[in-house]
């Protein structure tokens, strides 16, 4: 089969692999139709995350056609049709039980990777590094999907797959980040980032009924669907001091959450950002944590951050002061997605929200690697790809 590798940094390359095969009771191969380059895919091709091997197959937002079952995967059959979620979880531990699916303790087989970085490991992941399982991923035509029996939901008939593809991450995590806000009504949000997580959570934010959502990214094209998305307000942190900004809009008070929706590789203007760059470089921190940072400044007395930007391992200059003495609380995770899914699939149905705009380009799985460098460089405004197989 033909699949979508990493063989250094930037470097993608779409190869002919082995096709994948049922290797435990309970997988299942898919016959991919949809899958998506993620923003967190882009730390990977960067070479921001550690434990990847060249030849590595990414990729952890996919759709397909159930082809193969194992013997004690009951609920699904061949030709189904099926979106899965990034998080592999066995659905029998403890974590898996209490909801927290991707912290699942029994899916992945390299834990011991994770919990040298981590102290303790969470569970396997797609496509995402082999400290994470080293799973192979769903940019390719097939994948083997592990504990089939738990993961993966299947579509109703009459819904096209780009309507329902991102189920598999950044809709779920979008909406975990707002659902972390503890919105009741009535709140200001402000999202850092408006790459597609960042505008699933202001329309999460909107669902869940926030009054006022300000949006905080540096692209044009982003403001726009941010806007679409429920966003009330725009301020691009290149032009306008993002502080000073909302207090103004907060009376001096400052937004009850700010959302992370950047992660590792933010960007900020001024001279930190090259401090952090070249300690990156040097390795005495892996993440560049301005947005972070500047949320914790941003936020309220007793409000609350949400992180779901990707982080891989250390920051530097934590606002320990600020976050301690104005008792803030902080929340973070990567997505439950497995506990959102229908949930969110209902909202579609419902048309409460159609998650398809936030795609701006379809292209063929053998222009992959164009994709990531496009992507990443945000060239011709895009914010998300899809590809077919
Ligand atoms: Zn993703
Ligand atoms: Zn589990």
């Amino acid at each position: 089969m033909r699949a979508t590798c990493w063989h250094g940094k930037k470097d993608m390359r779409v190869d002919r692999v082995p096709d994948p095969k049922i290797l435990n009771r309970r997988d299942a191969i898919v016959r991919v139709t949809s899958t998506a380059i993620c923003g967190s895919d882009l730390h990977l091709y960067n070479g921001f995350v550690p434990t990847l091997k060249r030849g590595d197959i990414l990729g952890h937002e996919f759709m397909g056609e159930v082809v193969e079952v194992g013997p004690d995967v009951n609920n699904l059959a061949i030709g189904d049709r099926v979106v899965v979620p990034f998080p592999i979880a066995c659905g029998n531990c403890g974590p898996c039980n209490a909801g927290a699916f991707s912290l699942c303790e029994n899916s992945n087989p390299n834990a011991w990777m994770a919990e040298k970085l981590m102290g303790h490991s969470p569970s396997g992941m797609f496509g995402y590094t082999h400290m994470m399982g080293g799973f192979a991923g769903g940019q390719a035509e097939y994948v083997r999907v592990p504990f089939a029996d738990v993961g993966p939901l299947k579509v109703p008939e009459g819904m096209p797959d780009d309507q329902v593809l991102f189920l598999s991450d950044i809709l779920p995590t979008g909406y975990m980040g707002a659902e972390m806000c503890g919105i009741e009504g009535g709140e200001t949000i402000a999202v850092w980032g408006c790459g597609p997580v960042g505008l699933f959570a202001i329309a999460s934010a909107k669902l869940l009924g926030a009054e006022r959502i300000v949006a905080i990214d540096r692209f044009p094209a982003r403001f726009a669907k941010a806007l679409q998305a429920g966003a009330t307000d725009t301020i691009n942190y290149e032009d306008e001091n993002v502080y000073d900004t909302l207090m103004a809009m907060t009376g001096g008070i400052g937004p009850d959450a700010c959302i992370d929706a950047v992660g590792t590789e933010s960007h900020t203007p001024g001279p930190l950002y090259a401090v952090d760059r070249v300690k990156q470089a040097l390795m005495i921190e892996s993440d560049r944590p301005f947005a972070l940072r500047q949320a914790i400044r941003c936020c309220r007395n007793g409000g609350t951050i949400s992180v779901v930007g990707v982080y891989g391992g250390l920051i530097d200059m934590f606002p320990m002061g600020s976050f301690m003495n104005r008792s803030l609380t902080m929340r973070a995770g990567q997505c439950h997605v497995h506990c959102y899914m229908r949930p969110l699939l209902e909202r579609i149905q419902r048309g409460e929200i159609d998650p398809s705009f936030v795609i701006s380009h379809h292209m063929t799985l053998d222009e992959a690697a164009r994709g990531y460098g496009m992507f990443n460089d945000k060239e011709d405004s895009c914010t998300k790809i899809v590809l077919t197989p």
